[in-house]
């Protein structure tokens, strides 16, 4: 892609009422625009890291067995009326109705659509597991809606949903989903923990959530020294210094500034019951379905991201999320369109800087974009490119052939 189409063009200052990194870095350099507080527009370059982080977890879910679909965002009042959510999960819901005074809910997650589902098409044992997913929108009525893209009031969601015939089935699968999460996180390039926390409005069970070491993070965790052993703070009791619960040797530290990425839920029978779906088991029993629901928050992730890897220049994207593979850098004299074409024709996805503008515009934009590879080409350099690595002090000659080949590894 030319730079000179690439809409919008970056930003020399943050806005006036940013406060965090993401929120500065991602606006100037023309990732995302806030609407309003917590309502954001992923621009193209932000679309682009975000269809990566996508593709990464579709690709992770898809491999233990989850079926891509999508469900509406306006929810009817009588769904949420019969698990009572409709009054417990008041104060985060966006509640609306239309000129016949009929009642709504925008989705805050779907759980009650997915039972609605379930309860259509599960007859009999044999139609179990059920495991689906989408990628959509979710609406939560946040007061603190700051934190840049962390913390929004319509933000993108990975929702997973499993429905089983028993508990075993159930918790062998959240099993299978942790290891998948754990995959993801690992691949989107996080340090982070898998930590034991509550339910909150969603069940009364122990959970899990997946958060990110990150010295700016709103969360605190309590976690082992020596093992896995991580809990929240809702549910430790203490103030960390104490002996490990699990391993026994290790001691308990308090962890403040980690970033919640993915949370997964073992709801049992709960919604089951309440909304009548049940199925018939070997023996011609009628039985409630087990349930289970499990997040990630492909918005969330792409400013954690940032929140973890910049520098006072700008972000530095990993290879895996990056918007493009390359910043090319034409200066005059250089070969811009020829070195395009060649790399373009290989597979390589390439944001050619084209602009009439100086060497140290250009030389900003691409610290500030933070594509992770920098090539650069001008009389200076002739025949051949030069490559410097985002956040590296140095550079280096090489042939186009010898690029390519680099980035093809
Ligand atoms: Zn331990």
């Amino acid at each position: 892609m030319r730079q000179s189409q690439l809409f919008p063009k970056t930003k020399k200052e943050a806005p006036k009422d940013a406060e965090s990194i993401n929120h500065k870095l991602l606006v100037r350099a023309g990732f995302i625009d806030q609407l309003m507080s917590g309502s954001w527009t992923l621009l193209p370059l932000g679309l682009r890291v975000v269809a990566k982080i996508n593709q990464i977890i579709r690709e992770e879910i898809n491999a233990i067995g989850g079926q891509e679909m999508l469900m509406p965002l306006l929810h009817p009042k009588e769904i949420w009326s019969e698990t009572g959510r409709w009054d417990k999960a008041d104060e985060i819901m966006y509640k609306l109705s239309d000129v016949r005074k009929k009642e709504y809910v925008l989705s805050f997650t779907h759980e009650e659509i997915v039972m609605d589902l379930l309860r259509k098409n599960i007859r009999s044992y044999q139609d179990l597991p059920a495991i689906v997913y989408q990628f959509s929108t979710k609406f939560r009525n946040e007061p603190r809606a700051r934190s840049g893209i962390l913390r929004g009031r319509e933000f993108m969601m990975k929702d997973l949903y499993s429905a089983h015939a028993t508990e075993s089935d159930l918790m062998e699968y959240y099993e299978k989903v942790k290891k998948a999460y754990i995959k993801i996180f690992k691949r989107l390039g996080f340090d982070f923990k898998v930590v034991e926390a509550s339910g909150g409005v969603f069940t009364d069970k122990h959970t899990h959530e997946f958060q990110v070491i990150d010295a700016n993070g709103e969360d605190t965790i309590f976690a082992c020294n020596k093992c896995d052993y991580a809990v929240n703070k809702e549910i430790f009791e203490g103030s960390g210094g104490e002996k490990c619960p699990k391993c026994k040797e290790g001691k308990t530290e308090k962890l403040e500034g980690t970033v919640e990425v993915g949370n997964i839920f073992p709801l049992g029978t709960w919604y089951a019951e309440r909304m009548h779906v049940y199925y018939t088991n070997e023996k011609g029993l009628k039985k409630p379905v087990w349930f289970g629901s499990y997040g990630i928050g492909p918005t969330r992730v792409m400013g954690t991201l940032v929140e973890v890897s910049h520098d006072e220049h700008g972000i530095i994207w990993n290879k895996v999320v990056a918007p493009f593979e390359v910043h090319l850098v034409e200066l005059p004299g250089g070969k811009g369109e020829e070195i395009y074409n060649e790399l373009t024709a290989s597979g390589i996805d390439v944001l050619w800087d084209d602009r009439s503008v100086s060497a140290g515009e250009k030389f900003s934009d691409c610290d500030l974009i933070g594509i992770p590879v920098r090539l650069v080409t001008s009389a200076k350099t002739g025949e051949k490119i030069e490559w410097k690595d985002r956040g590296a002090e140095k550079s280096e000659q090489m042939d186009l052939e010898d690029v390519i080949n680099k980035l093809k590894k």
